[in-house]
């Protein structure tokens, strides 16, 4: 199965610097491939546009689908799927932190009908200790959240057979969390692994509030056990509350011991406590409404200002 065409999907955001040494690196893998490179620039503010533009009109291969503003990654990535034609589409980002040369080898594994094959990095370089501690607490929440289980240290580096693509683009909801998406179906899947690089230029675009909420959007997309964890909570709070009652009353009434009044500091104890219990439990619920809103707004997932060679 010699031909085929190959798919790279490459979301970008302020990348200016980093288009010429990725488009190098990338090329000399791929060129035996029938191939075809489709950045996607997710409302950039430096050059990055321009910088691909001149690499459009020399090679038709290369396309360019730019946003009107900033969407965010995960709408990068899912617009890149919507344009793909190849049977083989690998996602990889262009700061070089995911090594092209793989790309090869995830293709071996795709060869032996494997429909995703993920890039799962064994080492991470030049990432902040806070970013490694706050990714493993992540995956290993998700998965004890969410009922499919999601594949830890696997980012958005992945190689997606044209029917795993095709699923993705006939979901109906919102793509908040593609990672979850692609793992949700349970296609055949294969590991390749690597140490991920550093970025060859600029600062990461995850910022901490972008990835709580990832997270948050990642854990709500797949799982509706906050909500059940919130009920199980509130019954046993209220238990508690029922036992305190029955140990109070049961002390003053038949034993003639223990004082009704100086417990104010349980009592305050009690009411902060359980204002804080309802308060995170109103946030959960708030979420999961949240998520229903935008839904029903169903506003578009990204806007298109231009596309070329596509
Ligand atoms: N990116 C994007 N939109 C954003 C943020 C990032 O398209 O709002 C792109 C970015 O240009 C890069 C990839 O997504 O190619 C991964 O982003 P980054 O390297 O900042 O994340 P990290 O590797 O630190 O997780
Ligand atoms: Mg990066």
């Amino acid at each position: 199965m010699k031909n085929f065409t190959l798919s790279i999907i490459v979301p970008v955001y302020n990348e200016e610097k980093n288009i010429d040494p990725f488009l190098n690196r990338i090329l000399e893998v791929i060129k035996k491939y029938q191939y075809e490179i489709i950045f996607v620039n997710d409302g950039s503010t430096d050059r990055t546009e321009e910088v691909i533009k001149t690499y459009c009109q020399k090679n038709k291969n290369i396309k360019l689908i730019s946003f009107t503003r900033n969407f965010g990654h995960q709408m990068a990535l899912f617009a890149g799927y919507k344009f793909s034609k190849g049977e083989a589409v690998v996602s990889i980002d262009a700061d070089l932190q995911d090594p092209p040369e793989l790309i090869d080898e995830m293709i071996e594994k795709w060869f032996k009908g494997k429909k995703i094959v993920y890039a799962k990095r064994q080492q991470r370089q030049g990432e902040s200790f806070f970013k490694l501690i706050t990714a493993r607490i992540f995956y290993k929440l998700i998965n004890f959240l969410s009922d499919v289980p999601i594949p830890q240290e696997v980012g958005d580096f992945r190689l997606l057979d044209k029917e795993v693509v095709d699923y993705l683009n006939n979901l109906q909801e919102k793509p908040e969390f593609l990672r979850g998406l692609v793992a949700w179906p349970g296609f055949e899947t294969d590991y390749i692994y690597f140490k991920r690089d550093k970025r060859f230029s600029g600062k990461t675009h995850y910022s901490l509030s972008k990835m709580i909420n990832l997270a948050l959007n990642g854990i709500t997309s797949f799982s509706i056990k906050p909500l059940r964890l919130s009920t199980y909570f509130g019954f046993l709070v209220s238990l508690l509350a029922i036992l305190i009652v029955v140990f109070k009353s049961v002390q003053h009434f038949v034993f003639h011991q223990g004082d009704w009044l100086p417990g104010w500091a349980s009592l305050f104890f009690s009411i902060v406590f359980l204002g804080g219990v309802q308060l995170i439990m109103i946030g959960i619920i708030g979420e999961y409404l949240g998520k229903i809103f935008k839904e029903i707004q169903n506003r578009p997932n990204f806007l298109i200002k231009e596309k070329i060679n596509l």
